[in-house]
């Protein structure tokens, strides 16, 4: 089936500023009600945003993972929650085009996301197994030529939203916990059942309640790929580098918020330096480390990508994991730094230097698949894996 496929030439950069500046607007509100970034992932669609990572042969525009971190980073500094539904979407999105470019149905389905810029969510994390993502008690089987999977999904973002799910489990009944096999859902296909409330902290705009999933669909649906290969060569990879775009987005907009705090406090008292300024100097200092660390994440990535070998590398796998520990820890000292700069005015509420939003939902990103669970799959690996110490990359 041929779909109309309008490719906006602008840059992606000018495109995704306006979806921030909708995004900035709502995002008090947004993390007030615990309510889906609606305005803002509308506006993704209306900038057609949302396809712009497939190949321009099948509708979309060839986005490298690096364009799309930047703009993970920018949508962050306006609106975490947004960032972060963009962000997942195109975690799922390199799944597809990494691995499902050589399968009629998959290449058809990036076609339509492309065309209608569907928005595709992902289902992981299940009741008993919790952030073990290598690992699924469900089961999906297979009857001729269509598939059914049931799974309790205890967190699947913007779940009621989405147009279609990526959802893990069993390769079938019989199958070992961890020969899993991941299967796309489109809407008409499923029914979920709600069955945890997201009332958090924070990312309280990803919405991502707890449901009991139910689907039926063809079996060609079933990514031709076991997933222990796309989690190794495009998830993994791709979730702590556009994690990391968005957690970097968040301590951005936080040390903007400092630097506009001392550089109004220095225009009031010309001649003394402002008490903030050497912990600003300092913030910049932690900001540029998780610049620096998740720039060279991404050319690692974009390095690799040609090279299965590399990409399934024990060195490759600790240096995304040890990407996602540093940027996900960084990132609350950097906004706690914010908040002792900007003292009361960041503390409150509804000032131009608040970071109450910013703090809350950083914290998210040691959660976001345990750092403790990370941390011990890297000691793993670190038992017969010499570290890469080389400065040449
Ligand atoms: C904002 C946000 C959005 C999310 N969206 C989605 C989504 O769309 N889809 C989805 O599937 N999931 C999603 N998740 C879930 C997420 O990615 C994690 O898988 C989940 O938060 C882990 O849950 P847990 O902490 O209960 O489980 P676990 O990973 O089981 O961890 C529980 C605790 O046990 C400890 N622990 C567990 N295993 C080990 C180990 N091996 N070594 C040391 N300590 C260990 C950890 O300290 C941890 O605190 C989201 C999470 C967040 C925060």
């Amino acid at each position: 089936m041929n779909f109309p496929v309008k490719i906006t030439e602008e840059s992606f950069a000018a495109r995704a500023a306006r979806v921030a500046e909708i995004a900035a607007k709502h995002a008090d509100t947004v993390d007030a009600e615990g309510r889906f970034p609606r305005e803002a992932a509308d506006a993704m669609k209306a900038e057609r945003l949302l396809g712009i990572q497939i190949p321009r042969h099948l509708g979309g525009e060839g986005a490298t993972t690096t364009e799309i971190a930047e703009l993970c980073s920018v949508l962050g500094q306006a609106c975490a929650a947004s960032a972060m539904v963009f962000a997942m979407h195109h975690i799922k999105l390199s799944s597809l085009v990494e691995h499902g470019a050589d399968s009629e149905w998959h290449a058809g389905f990036m076609r339509r996301i492309a065309a209608e810029q569907l928005l595709i969510a992902s289902a992981t994390t299940e009741g008993g197994i919790g952030g073990n993502l290598r690992n699924s008690i469900c089961a999906i089987e297979i009857t001729g030529d269509t598939c059914r999977l049931e799974k309790d999904a205890t967190v699947i973002s913007y779940g009621s939203h989405a147009d279609a799910i990526l959802i893990t489990s069993r390769s079938g009944p019989e199958a070992a916990s961890s020969d899993q096999v991941l299967t796309a859902f489109l809407k008409d296909q499923y029914t979920l059942e709600r069955t945890h409330v997201w009332n958090t902290l924070g990312m309280r705009g990803t919405c991502s309640d707890g449901f009991l999933f139910k689907g039926e669909a063809p079996a060609a649906q079933i990514l031709p790929k076991p997933f222990a290969e796309i989690a190794a060569q495009s998830m993994l990879a791709s979730s702590h580098l556009l994690w990391s775009g968005v957690w970097y987005g968040i301590a951005v907009d936080a040390v903007c918020r400092a630097q506009a705090f001392v550089r109004a406090a220095a225009r009031k008292s010309p001649g003394a330096p402002p008490p903030g300024a050497l912990r600003l100097a300092e913030v910049s200092n932690l900001l540029q480390m998780v610049k620096s660390n998740v720039v060279a994440g991404l050319k690692a990535y974009e390095d690799a990508k040609a090279d299965p070998d590399k990409l399934s590398s024990m060195g490759f796998a600790v240096a995304m994991n040890n990407v996602k520990i540093a940027s996900s820890e960084t990132i609350l000292e950097i906004v706690n730094h914010v908040m002792l700069i900007c003292g009361i005015m960041g503390y409150k509420n509804g000032t131009p230097f608040s970071v109450g939003r910013h703090l809350r939902d950083a914290h998210s990103a040691q959660l976001m698949i345990s750092n403790d669970r990370i941390l011990g799959n890297t000691s793993s690996m670190l038992l017969v894996h010499k570290q890469d110490t080389s400065l040449l990359g």
